[in-house]
């Protein structure tokens, strides 16, 4: 909806490996492997598929989901940012209460053709599980077994929510309350990207 509305590419780690894996390279393979299990992918690896990716689709402006998620990942796309000679207008925290995660989580559908994600609730999609963008079908993700969940949780209190100081301290930092439904939010980082134009 972002790259639609303000004409900026839109990417996440989650989206470059998926790339990386149905092209069945070797990094592909491997980070597979350790998403499956619930585990993040090295800092390390998923930072240079960002710079990558920055190089080639970064040079109008760019948005990041779920990246970075690391204080060492934050401190590498600063370093990165700086070389490419730009900077970060925003950093956009959508704070979501352990419920919200819970229900949407036993409720996500996703296209396992495109990746593209929704929830199994809208109402559009309870007749037929079909992509709108690519017509491949909907089904659960393998990583979303709530089992998986404690390990995420885990590992967003200790390496994630540093972020909010570290980018709090540079006077980007924009909460958002991300437990009501899409459009809502939407609006809301609509609003803070618009005032950036
Ligand atoms: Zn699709």
């Amino acid at each position: 909806m972002i790259t639609r509305q303000f004409g900026i590419p839109v990417t996440s780690p989650g989206a470059i490996l998926r790339r990386e894996r149905d092209l069945g390279t070797p990094l592909g393979k491997k980070t597979a492997e350790v998403l499956q299990s619930g585990g993040l992918v090295s800092d390390k690896i998923i930072i240079e598929l960002i710079e990558d990716w920055l190089r080639l689709h970064g040079g109008h402006g760019f948005v990041f989901d779920g990246f970075p998620r690391t204080l060492r990942q934050a401190e590498s796309l600063t370093s990165i940012l700086a070389r490419l000679r730009t900077a970060l207008d925003l950093a956009i925290w959508l704070e979501v209460s352990e419920q919200t995660v819970r229900d949407r989580i036993a409720g996500r559908l996703q296209c396992g053709e495109c990746g593209f994600t929704t929830s199994s609730s809208s109402a559009q999609f309870a007749e037929r599980a079909v992509c709108p963008y690519c017509d491949g079908p909907l089904v659960r993700r393998n990583d979303d077994d709530l089992s998986v969940l404690q390990t995420r949780l885990q590992e967003f209190h200790t390496k994630t929510e540093p972020l909010a100081s570290f980018y709090g301290k540079m006077s980007i930092l924009h909460r958002i309350d991300g437990n009501r439904d899409r459009e809502a939010v939407f609006s809301d980082i609509s609003r803070l990207l618009e005032n950036k134009r």
